[in-house]
């Protein structure tokens, strides 16, 4: 018999495959598992080629110690995914393709493989249940879903619709069409995050009962998300609802592909391989010729941009879907003329005791969690930094604690100033903690409730909570950027925003953006029912010190268009993404000259006619933990030359000798 050779990619920073023996039976594929030796480990790849000869001398050949033959293998289109992604990301190919996988199927032992196989064996296909009813589709929607439905071929729609416009129910339109024409094909729905919005996935489920969904996130235990692994892999799973980790699942009959609110930065992973969700997505469904949908009411300038210049098809819903409902009225509050006490201002207080009355909801929003970002001495000047990094401790009254919010470091409120002794410390600024208890003192009769990250932290809690307000539970909600996505709250017809500007005048050329994104959808989330009779209208309410400002003016008008397409000429004469393209070389050491020297060196390593190399700066918070953090801004008007610098620029970074850790990002967002 001939000998077989297996080429295998591992989870290893060696950017390089290795070559084993099989000398077991079977017929291993590519696109399957296997366990090999590694070092003095023994590690789970993935086989991207079967042959009959090596390169590597027989005497430095090892043994492949075991293939999963009872796993299907991952297609080939899989693998081109990962390369391709591999290769964009100036990554291994082993350290995209193989964390893709679910921990439990690459684990030494097969156990856990074995037992999902047979547990998807015998579930009984979930059969002839009746779908719940869908409402009838208004005419632009109807427009928008027959649009994706007659897409042929690779077709990047943008689904620009105003927040409450039903942009699900379009979604779920076209899914159904898709599933309907072809009883293989799988359809994937991407969502930033599952756990805030458990309303998306029972709808799902309650419209498709017989199309085994199958949820993949992060939130999952490792057994579930393995089981769903599977069932999107053998097919068995026609809907697949995730977040951006999903982009990789294995999807061998993919025929559609929907990236909810697809502006949201957790589409961009931000740690080990930093990659955009959504720019993968557009890619796979090139790769396969299939349709997809960007929905948004706040799209991404990239996409907008591509709208704009035709790449994208644009489909619009201008109105909002319930009967009657219309989009609120955003009204500005000039902070300097209505001085807020307790950081609320009487305009304010009043609309919330309007709502009281009349049984209604109200939503505050800020982004800015605990009690006080700032604990400070009036007398001395003191101030409460965090001892490991350039930041203020966080001062969190209810837990008793000072926390750093950068490197989660805890430490007991001090009594008394620690340089001058001073009892009387003063907590500067306000945190939802803070809101809340001076809301409590305000409306002491009402039913408050905060929803933040520090409100949440126990599994399950922040559901219980969003399922608290759903029910009517809760008179006043207060909370973080968490309260803002996606919630269909039926009740609420008041939002306030408190301390917006801060992001007005940030050096972050990306924080107006963001903003402006943040402040439509968390005023989205005001009378997306009907106005009820005798009921009020819904509003937004906007406490500022800049009501002049014209990004509040674009939001007054629910105008994001003119908004938008200000900010990209903007950016075209700032010569800034979505115009130039960019990727950002980090370095961390205990020293900060030691990561500024390593990125001195690489910068001049070798120059280069179509990429600009810039001078290595300190990050803004310079020091996390102890660890000093600089970094090194690239940049090119040309994608293909970018990609081809960094690809021989990383090659002679590997090379270098540094005690610096390094890392590089492509298409950073946070720079
Ligand atoms: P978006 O995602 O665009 O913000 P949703 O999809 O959450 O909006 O829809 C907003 C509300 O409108 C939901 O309560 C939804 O059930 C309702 N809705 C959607 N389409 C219709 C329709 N055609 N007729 C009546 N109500 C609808
Ligand atoms: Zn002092
Ligand atoms: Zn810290």
């Amino acid at each position: 018999m001939e000998q077989l050779y297996l080429t295998v990619a591992l989870d290893t920073p060696l950017d390089t495959c290795f070559d084993y023996r099989w000398q077991g039976g079977g017929d291993p594929q590519p696109g399957q598992l296997a366990l090999v030796p590694f070092g003095r480990r023994e590690e789970i790849g993935l086989i991207v080629a079967v042959g009959g000869r090596t390169e590597v001398p027989a005497d430095k050949l090892k043994d492949a110690l075991a293939v999963r033959l009872q796993l299907p293998p991952l297609a080939a289109r899989w693998i081109e995914l990962c390369a391709f992604a591999a290769d964009y990301y100036q990554r291994p190919l082993g350290e995209v393709a193989v964390p893709a996988l679910p921990k439990n199927l690459r684990a030494a032992k097969t156990v856990a493989l074995d037992r999902a196989l047979k547990k998807l064996d015998k579930l009984a296909p979930a059969g002839d249940a009746t779908p719940a009813d869908a409402p009838v589709l208004n005419a632009a929607q109807q427009q928008a879903a027959d649009a994706i439905s007659e897409a042929q071929g690779f077709a990047p729609l943008l689904l620009y619709g105003v927040t409450g416009s039903g942009k699900t129910e379009v979604y779920l339109k076209a899914a159904a069409r898709v599933l309907a024409r072809d009883a293989q094909a799988q359809v994937l729905i991407m969502v930033p995050e599952i756990n805030l919005t458990p309303q998306l996935e029972q709808n799902i489920r309650a419209r498709f009962p017989g199309a085994d969904v199958a949820t993949l996130h992060s939130g999952l235990a490792e057994g579930e998300r393995g089981l769903n692994w599977l069932a999107a892999h053998l097919g068995r799973a026609r809907i697949v609802l995730g977040t951006r980790l999903a982009i990789l699942a294995s999807l061998p009959h993919l025929g559609l592909i929907i990236v909810d609110e697809e502006h949201d930065p957790s589409y961009k992973q931000q740690e080990g391989l930093r990659y955009s969700a959504r720019d993968l997505a557009v890619w796979r469904a090139r790769q396969l010729g299939i349709p997809i949908v960007l929905g948004s009411a706040t799209p991404s300038l990239e996409t907008w941009q591509h709208a704009l210049s035709g790449r994208y098809r644009r489909l619009e819903l201008r109105e909002r879907a319930s009967r009657d409902a219309v989009l609120p009225k955003v009204r500005l509050i000039d902070m300097e003329r209505d001085r807020p006490g307790q950081g609320l201002t009487s305009t304010l207080v009043s609309a919330m005791k309007l709502r009281l009355e009349r049984g209604e909801q109200s939503l505050l929003y800020l982004n800015r969690r605990g009690y006080a970002p700032v604990l400070a001495c009036d007398a001395c000047g003191w101030i409460g930094n965090c001892p490991r990094c350039t930041a203020f401790m966080v001062l969190h009254k209810p837990e008793h604690r000072m926390r750093c919010h950068h490197c989660s470091l805890e430490l007991r409120i001090p009594k008394s100033c620690p340089t001058c002794g001073n009892v009387d410390l003063q907590p500067l600024g306000r945190g939802t903690q803070r809101i809340e208890e001076g809301l409590q003192q305000i409306f002491p009769q009402a039913r408050i409730m905060r929803i933040d990250a520090d409100s949440t932290r126990l599994k399950g809690s922040a559901q219980a909570a969003f399922e608290s307000v759903h029910r009517g539970e809760v008179d006043i909600l207060i909370g973080t950027q968490m309260v803002a996505k996606g919630h269909d709250f039926r009740n609420l017809t008041l939002v306030g925003v408190l301390n917006p500007d801060t992001s007005l005048f940030s050096h972050d050329y990306r924080a107006s953006e963001r903003l402006f994104a943040q402040l439509m959808q968390v005023a989205g989330r005001a009378g997306r029912a009907g106005r009820k009779e005798g009921g009020n209208a819904s509003e937004v309410l906007i406490q500022t010190r800049y009501p002049t400002h014209p990004l509040y003016g674009a939001l007054m008008r629910h105008d994001y268009d003119s908004f938008a397409n200000g900010l990209l000429e903007e950016r075209q004469q700032a010569g800034v993404p979505p115009f130039m393209y960019q990727a950002l070389l980090r370095a961390e050491a205990r020293e900060l000259q030691t990561a500024l020297d390593f990125l001195q060196q690489a910068a001049g390593l070798q120059p280069h006619p179509a990429i600009v190399i810039n001078d290595p700066i300190p990050m803004t918070i310079t020091r996390v933990a102890n660890v000093e953090r600089a970094q090194l801004l690239i940049e090119s008007a040309s994608r293909p030359a970018l990609q081809a610098f960094l690809k021989s620029w990383m090659a002679a970074l590997r090379a270098m000798k540094t005690r610096a850790r390094w890392s590089l990002e492509v298409d950073p967002v946070d720079i």
